[in-house]
C-alpha cells in the first residue's frame, strides 16, 4: 500500500480572468487516485509584492492528500501551470497561473528546484491568511500561521475577494 501525504499548495493569477483561472486550476490538480482534495480557502485579493507595475492578484491556497512524490508533485503543479499558459519571462511579473508547493507533510528540502517549506511562505500574507482561515490550527517553521499573518508586511494590501 503507498503513502499518502498533505500537501498545501498556493495558487495565484493576475493575468486574465484569474477567479475562473483559479476555479479550473483547483480541479485540474485534482487527479483521481493521485491527488485528492482535502480542504479549500477562500479566494482573497491582493497587491502584487516586488516586480514590476501589475495588476492586483487573486490567491488561495488548498491542501490536498497525494500519492505523489515531492518532484512529481512539482511536476504536476507546473503541467497544470502550462495548461493554463504560464510563460516564465520576468521574475515576480504578471502571470496567468503560479502554483507552489508550501509544505509536503514534515519533508524539508534546500533543492533550489523545490525548497520545501517554501522560502518566502513565512512572511507572505497572500499564503498564509488564506490557510490560517482554510485551516486555523495550521503551523509553519513551528509557528501558528495565522500568528505568521498577521505580522506579514504585506497583510495591509489584502481583501477577501467578493467577486467580479
Ligand atoms: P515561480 O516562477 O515563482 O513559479 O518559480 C518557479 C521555480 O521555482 C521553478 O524553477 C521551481 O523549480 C522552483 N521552486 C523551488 N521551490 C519551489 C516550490 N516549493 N514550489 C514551486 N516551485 C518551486
Amino acid at each position: 500500500m503507498s503513502s499518502t501525504v498533505r500537501s498545501v499548495l498556493a495558487l495565484g493569477s493576475n493575468l486574465g480572468a484569474s477567479n475562473d483561472t483559479l476555479v479550473l486550476a483547483v480541479a485540474d490538480l485534482v487527479e483521481p487516485g493521485n491527488v485528492r482534495l482535502h480542504a479549500v480557502s477562500p479566494v482573497v485579493r491582493t497587491k502584487p509584492v516586488g516586480g514590476p507595475d501589475q495588476p492586483d492578484y487573486l490567491n488561495m491556497v488548498i491542501e490536498v492528500e497525494t500519492d505523489l512524490g515531492p518532484y512529481e508533485l512539482l511536476a504536476h503543479c507546473q503541467a497544470v501551470e502550462d495548461r493554463h499558459h504560464r510563460k516564465r519571462t520576468v521574475r515576480w511579473g504578471p502571470r496567468t497561473l503560479d502554483v507552489d508547493i508550501i509544505t509536503y507533510g514534515s519533508w524539508t528540502s534546500h533543492d533550489p528546484a523545490l525548497t520545501i517549506p517554501h522560502p518566502r511562505a513565512a512572511s507572505r500574507a497572500f499564503v498564509l491568511q488564506p490557510w490560517a482561515w482554510m485551516d486555523s490550527g495550521a503551523q509553519l517553521d513551528g509557528r501558528p500561521v495565522i500568528e505568521l499573518a498577521a505580522e506579514a508586511g504585506d497583510l495591509a494590501g489584502l481583501v477577501p475577494f467578493e467577486g467580479v
